[in-house]
């Protein structure tokens, strides 16, 4: 894959979207991967967890949500992913403020929870799971597995007073107000 020119590399992945600055970016992160781990995803995403993200943020194209992808999901290593499902439950249940900053968020997220990287994969995956089916932009709330944990007056949508994580007190059977979302 390192070695096939860039427009092929673009075409073949064309229907992801953005392709071309996709390829760009995919080849500046196989780079790394060569150059860290002589060509292991693995090798090179192995070491200190805190250089290694640097390391990795260091890459063209590679943010925090992306690096902390990597490093969960293909090196099993200890970051929480905070992606826009992740930020839109927390937010709409007020466990987190909106625009909380990513790494903040995702060290509370972790500190919250037992340190092992395969919880946190499942974990996320629910996250994922949870967005897809329910938490749209425009909430389905009745019958979603968080339907109890709503706070007073169901999801917190476009601006409310969020409260701490694990503030919310359950609310079996409430009917959310769906309001229109913030996002
Ligand atoms: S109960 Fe509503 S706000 Fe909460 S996660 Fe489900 S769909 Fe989103």
């Amino acid at each position: 894959m390192r070695d096939l020119p860039e427009d092929r590399l673009a075409a073949l992945i064309r229907p992801a979207g953005f392709f071309r600055v996709k390829a760009r970016r995919l080849r500046a992160l196989l780079d790394w991967i060569l150059a860290r781990g002589g060509g292991d995803v693995g090798a090179a995403l192995r070491g200190d967890p805190e250089e290694v993200r640097a390391s990795l943020l260091a890459v063209h194209g590679v943010g925090r949500e992306t690096a902390d992808s990597i490093l969960l999901y293909a090196g099993g290593r200890p970051f929480f992913v905070v992606d826009a499902y992740t930020r839109r439950i927390l937010e709409r249940h007020g466990w987190a403020a909106p625009g909380e900053d990513h790494d903040a968020l995702r060290r509370r997220i972790e500190a919250s929870l037992p340190r092992d990287p395969a919880l946190w994969n499942q974990f996320h995956a629910e996250f994922v799971a949870t967005g897809k089916e329910h938490c749209r932009p425009t909430p389905r709330c009745a019958g979603c597995p968080l339907e109890g944990m709503l706070p007073p007056g169901g999801p917190i949508t476009g601006g409310g007073t969020p409260r701490r994580a694990g503030s919310a007190r359950p609310r079996g059977g409430a009917r959310a107000r769906a309001r229109r979302p913030a996002r």
